[in-house]
């Protein structure tokens, strides 16, 4: 009974004085300046549909208070969406974010210089003068190159108590000496600048962001605007991130000018390396046999010396991704405190170790694809035809050597299940499948298996060498094979690694990265005396 004489009691509060406030305010927005000049595909006034949508959301708004069950979660999470989402621009960005918002439920107002000469604009949506846009929203989207925001000041009238969001990118870095929203706010200071959207194209959101970035970065001095653009980013489908107040749009705005940065040094130490070692087998194995005997073998140059380069690329760049971590741990002890700042260089190493690893990786398939081509080699065929033949001649045998086979095989096996692990550890860098691991499981797989996909790979090389470095013919001009010189940086990786894991180094290491910290005290006499304090249990 109390149930119906609340609803009663709310009917009236909520849906006829509203509505009884609404009509007559809705019935003089028909004869209002800003009302559109130009309505688009939009069957029925503005008024009808305001006032149905008004009085649906109040229903929907009754039926959920008084329900006395579960409460009722609508689609939307059960955030109020904002109405109308006005977008001053009708561009390229313009009507693709007018789209998504219109297929998202939201009413689109475009914001023109010229509202009867806006074309291609999205079904649904409505275009007007700046000013008469201004009015029929609260967000405001501003899609619109920085260099014409001139014409937002004598708007700023109509602008008063709005949120801005600024969506602008520039075509280079430092182009002006303040972000564009900031310009934004100092042009509107009546209105609150958001900035938002920029490093989402427009390509992205006609696709849906599937396929593209779903991360839209938010920053904004104000939570409650920032709320309102993280709702209407949600429900577009994309994840907001607060990067903080509006002095961070200046970082915002450099983002998409990146090219690829963390796969900058990567990409340089992987050139450099195969240029490296490329030419010192070339010399070693071509340039050598013709100047020593005459004979020209350049032809080992497509598969032989590419197969030799790629390994050991491969190698050295999966010991570079452990290298800093292991520096890092040294460094730790050194300083006796995790709290001290890693130096510049090894931070910037440190974060580009999963672009070290998949560039490693990439080379590791291609030197599994270029072994597996070996046995149909003409090269190799006619060394192999020849030796038998060679045997017949000679009426010699060809003795079954045990120690060969297992070397061979170990070898074989050595490889293949380092190169099975390290496409694991590929896979599990990759965001959707690292998204699913916990932090514990995730360290599991990139740290102890990562060291054990090392240790593979570089038992992988020595036993390819075996006894080869006691040979004084595998020095070809005193320059020993490549596949020894890439075997110095895991090695020196594993040794520091079995350092860092013996019992009295590693609990150490662990004290340190709990938050214990090596204090230098001076002492009454005035000379440094290290004491050993406990920071934290
Ligand atoms: P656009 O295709 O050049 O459109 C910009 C719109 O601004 C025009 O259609 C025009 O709309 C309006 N405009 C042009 N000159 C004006 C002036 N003097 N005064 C007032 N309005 C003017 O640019 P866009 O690609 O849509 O980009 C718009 C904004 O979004 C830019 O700041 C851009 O950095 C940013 N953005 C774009 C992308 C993208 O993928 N395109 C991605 C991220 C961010 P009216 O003719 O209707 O007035």
């Amino acid at each position: 009974m109390c149930a119906y004489l609340d609803l009663g009691q709310h009917f009236i509060q909520n849906i006829l004085l509203k509505t009884i406030i609404w009509i007559p305010f809705l019935t003089l927005a028909k004869h209002n300046p800003h009302t559109p000049i130009q309505e688009r595909h939009v069957k029925g006034g503005p008024d009808c549909r305001l006032v149905h949508k008004f009085l649906k959301i109040n229903f929907l708004h009754l039926h959920q208070m008084n329900s006395d069950s579960v409460a009722m979660t609508d689609l939307n999470g059960g955030k109020n969406k904002p109405e109308t989402v006005c977008i001053f621009g009708t561009g390229d960005f313009g009507r693709s974010l007018g789209l998504r918002l219109l297929q998202s439920g939201y009413s689109v107002v475009y914001g023109s210089r010229d509202p009867k000469n806006s074309l291609l604009l999205p079904t649904g949506s409505k275009v007007m003068s700046h000013a008469a846009a201004a009015c029929e929203a609260h967000v405001i989207v501003v899609a619109v190159q920085r260099e014409h925001y001139g014409f937002l000041r004598s708007l700023a009238l109509d602008l008063e108590r709005k949120v801005l969001v600024d969506v602008s990118n520039n075509l280079k870095r430092g182009l002006y000496p303040e972000s564009n929203a900031e310009y934004l706010s100092r042009l509107v200071p009546g209105a609150t600048v958001v900035k938002a959207f920029n490093t989402i194209s427009a390509w992205a959101l006609q696709s849906g962001g599937l396929d593209a970035n779903r991360q839209v970065l938010i920053c904004g001095d104000r939570a409650d605007a920032k709320q309102q653009v993280t709702d209407i980013a949600q429900s577009l489908g994309f994840t907001a991130l607060d990067r903080g107040s509006l002095r961070a749009a200046a970082e915002l705005e450099d983002l998409p000018l990146q090219l690829f940065p963390l796969w900058r040094l990567p990409l340089k130490i992987a050139i450099c390396l195969t240029a490296f070692i490329f030419f010192y087998t070339l010399t070693r194995l071509v340039i050598y046999e013709r100047v020593t005997t005459g004979k020209d073998i350049a032809f080992r140059i497509m598969i032989s010396l590419a197969n030799k380069a790629f390994p050991i690329v491969s190698l050295v760049m999966l010991s570079l991704c452990y290298l800093p971590g292991a520096l890092a741990g040294f460094l730790q002890l050194y300083n006796g405190t995790k709290y001290r700042r890693f130096p510049d260089w090894l931070d910037r190493w440190m974060l580009c170790r999963k672009q070290l690893g998949l560039v490693a990786l990439a080379f590791g398939f291609l030197h599994a694809i270029y072994t597996l081509v070996i046995p149909i080699r003409y090269y190799v065929r006619y060394r192999y035809n020849a030796y038998v033949i060679s045997l017949i001649k000679d009426n010699k045998t060809y003795e079954f050597d045990n120690t060969a086979a297992w070397r061979f095989d170990s070898y074989f096996s050595m490889g293949i299940l380092g190169f099975g692990l390290f496409v694991l550890l590929g896979i599990t860098s990759l965001p959707s499948v690292s998204n699913s691991l916990n932090w514990r499981e995730f360290r599991f797989v990139q740290s102890k298996l990562g060291y054990v996909t090392l240790l593979l790979c570089t038992a992988h090389t020595f036993l390819y060498g075996w006894d080869r470095f006691l040979n004084p013919q595998s020095y070809k001009w005193w320059m020993p094979p490549a596949y020894m010189l890439s075997l110095v940086v895991p090695c020196v990786v594993l040794i520091l690694k079995l350092i860092l894991i013996t019992p009295c180094v590693d609990r150490k290491v662990t004290r340190i990265r709990q938050g214990w910290e090596r204090q230098a005290k001076t002492s009454a006499n005035g000379s440094d005396s290290k004491i050993d304090q406990r920071l934290m249990a």
